[in-house]
């Protein structure tokens, strides 16, 4: 039997982190696990943790390492089937957080992967990025909704994330290569690193990445 896969989605906002989790998700028995997601809807709840995220998030920061960690590290630990990060980990104590999570269940990560995306070109991505509640994204130009402001996959109303802002979304990249692109270091130090070329077509890069995942998986068997 195969070993259950242990992957990290890395790359700047606006990557496309997202989008190709959903398609990941729908290619391969994996869970995929979005922080970003969960404190969205904390936020949305209202829950301590919402109103605690709330000010990093909306500044362009990160939400302190102690709040982040408990919420995803508990979860992770029961998935046996493996699992899809996205958004996680986004700096050096997390990722020395999970390796050690994992490690106390005879578990590691098994590749981490870097869709690149140049900085001028996120910009344009997210400012014409819209999502479902449910995390469903678009993009008004290159990726349109059937029907205007409707998700298609549930007929949400879609909206743009108060983060997508323009003048958060410079403070959310800075935050990103100060505190997660020495990420991509630490990972290539372990041989664990996959680069992917994320200017391509989503489509492009769903193929490439399947292709990698599917490697992976037989590389796992032999
Ligand atoms: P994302 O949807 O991945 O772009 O995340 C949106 C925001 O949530 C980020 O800008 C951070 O403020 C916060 N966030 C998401 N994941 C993490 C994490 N692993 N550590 C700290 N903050 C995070």
């Amino acid at each position: 039997m195969a070993s259950p896969l242990n992957l990290i989605l890395l790359g700047p906002p606006g990557a496309g982190k997202g989008t190709q989790a959903e398609r990941l998700r729908e290619d391969f028995p994996i869970q995929c696990l979005s922080t970003g997601q969960i404190l969205r809807a904390a936020v949305a709840d209202g829950t301590e943790l919402g109103k605690q995220a709330k000010q990093h998030m909306d500044a362009g920061g990160l939400v302190p390492d102690e709040l982040v960690n408990g919420v995803v590290l508990e979860r992770l630990t029961s998935m046996e089937d493996g699992f899809l990060l996205d958004g996680f980990p986004r700096n050096r104590a997390q990722a020395e957080a999970l390796e050690q999570a994992l490690a106390d269940h005879d578990r590691k990560v098994t590749a981490a992967l870097l869709i690149e995306v140049p900085e001028e070109e996120l910009v344009k991505r997210i400012s014409g990025r819209r999502m479902c509640k449910e995390g469903h994204t678009y993009h008004v130009d290159t990726d349109p909704p059937k029907h205007a402001d409707r998700c298609d996959v549930d007929g949400l109303p879609l909206f743009q994330r108060d983060d997508d802002e323009e003048g958060v979304v410079r403070e959310r990249l800075r935050t990103y290569e100060r505190e997660t692109s020495p990420l991509v270091d630490f990972y290539d130090d372990r041989g664990l690193l996959r680069r992917f070329d994320g200017t391509r077509s989503p489509t492009e890069v769903h193929d490439h990445l399947r292709a990698a995942v599917a490697t992976l998986r037989l590389e796992d068997e032999l």
